[in-house]
């Protein structure tokens, strides 16, 4: 079968592998479509932290059922997608119910090799059923959960006034969730394309670009002087992060979804007198990949229409720095059929 490496940063290789061994409790998976996320675009450019070479990347996954070697849920046909974040059970973490972000975790095609080839094979323990979902929508699976857990841990109220900063990948699913939780949603981005597909697509009533407009005087118009009660960074931007501080409503919430490695900069007197909240948000949980399938089959989000891009494994060594830097791609999908 087919594998594409990343064998350090900037170099991609096509090589042939053998099937892997279906090991106990594992499911070998056949690849249907794979998406293209933000991290494996860091980890080609050699911009993610703590990242170790060679690797196969990817982890947005829709598969399909080959073999199973034990006993689970799973048969042969079924179209299944995975939670890629492979916790150790044991840990304070995993023992608190927040396998997400266990101390021993292992991403699959970050921490280990992932879905740039043809066949997988995963614990079934973090395979996840189909449900009837287009194998298109099972590949938005994962990245719309981070959005949901976010939006999640946030514990929106109805009409309350939450401003996401970026409005990528990530972003939209946050903001599609944030809407389905009842919130007024505010939406800033330096992206035209982005902030268009938000109010086009998304519904979204108020989107700001930072280039052309003052963010904080324009919230505070919107929100009649509050602000926002929810703030959700998905940038992952040291200043955009940093300069976010201030649009908090005193006694509001601050999710970073966003991962950035450096530091950040909270004033003290100013995030004190609000009595703020500071979480970040990692990963997300079963019941985040369960809340995104069950919106999906009741068609409260739209997955395809974040598909922008298109291609085929062999095509991605040869496109893949282009897709990178193109500002028209929302998500892009590899087609293995
Ligand atoms: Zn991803
Ligand atoms: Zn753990």
């Amino acid at each position: 079968m087919k594998a594409l490496i990343c064998k350090s940063p900037g170099e991609f290789n096509y090589v042939e592998k053998d099937l892997p061994a279906v090991k106990e409790n594992n499911v070998l998976l056949k690849m249907k479509r794979l998406g293209i996320c933000g991290t494996d675009y860091h980890a080609f450019e050699g911009t993610q932290p703590f990242f170790a070479y060679p690797r196969i990347l990817g982890h947005e996954i829709a598969a399909e059922v080959v073999e199973t070697a034990s006993q689970n849920n799973f048969k042969p046909g079924d179209l299944v997608t995975i939670s890629p974040y492979f916790s150790c059970g044991h840990c304070i973490a995993c023992r608190n119910g927040k396998s997400n972000c266990c101390v021993n975790m292992q991403v699959f095609g970050v921490h280990i090799d992932g879905a740039m080839q043809e066949y997988i094979s995963v614990p079934a323990d973090a395979v996840v059923a189909g449900q009837g979902l287009s194998v298109d929508e099972l590949a938005l699976v994962e990245p719309l959960a981070i959005g949901a857990h976010g939006v999640g841990l946030a514990d929106i109220r109805k009409e309350e006034t939450v401003l996401i900063i970026g409005a990528g990948p990530i972003g939209l699913g946050t903001i599609a969730f944030a809407k389905i939780a009842g919130a007024r949603v505010i939406v800033a981005d330096v992206n035209y394309n982005r902030l268009a597909f938000c109010s086009d697509q998304l519904g979204v009533e108020y989107v700001i670009n930072p280039i052309k407009t003052d963010v904080f005087a324009r919230l505070k118009e919107i929100s009649n002087g509050d602000m926002a009660t929810v703030v959700i960074d998905c940038t992952g931007n040291l200043n955009a992060i940093n300069g976010s501080f201030k649009f908090l409503a005193h006694g509001g919430k601050f999710i970073m979804i966003g991962l950035q490695k450096g530091t950040i900069e909270v004033v003290h007197p100013e995030f004190h007198k609000r009595e703020a909240m500071l979480m970040s948000s990692r990963n997300a949980l079963p019941k985040d990949f369960a809340h995104v399938i069950d919106c999906i089959k009741q068609g409260v989000v739209k997955p395809l229409d974040f598909i922008s891009h298109r291609l085929n494994l062999n095509a991605v060594k040869d496109q893949f720095s282009q897709l990178a830097g193109d500002q028209s791609v929302i998500k892009a999908l590899i087609d293995f059929d």
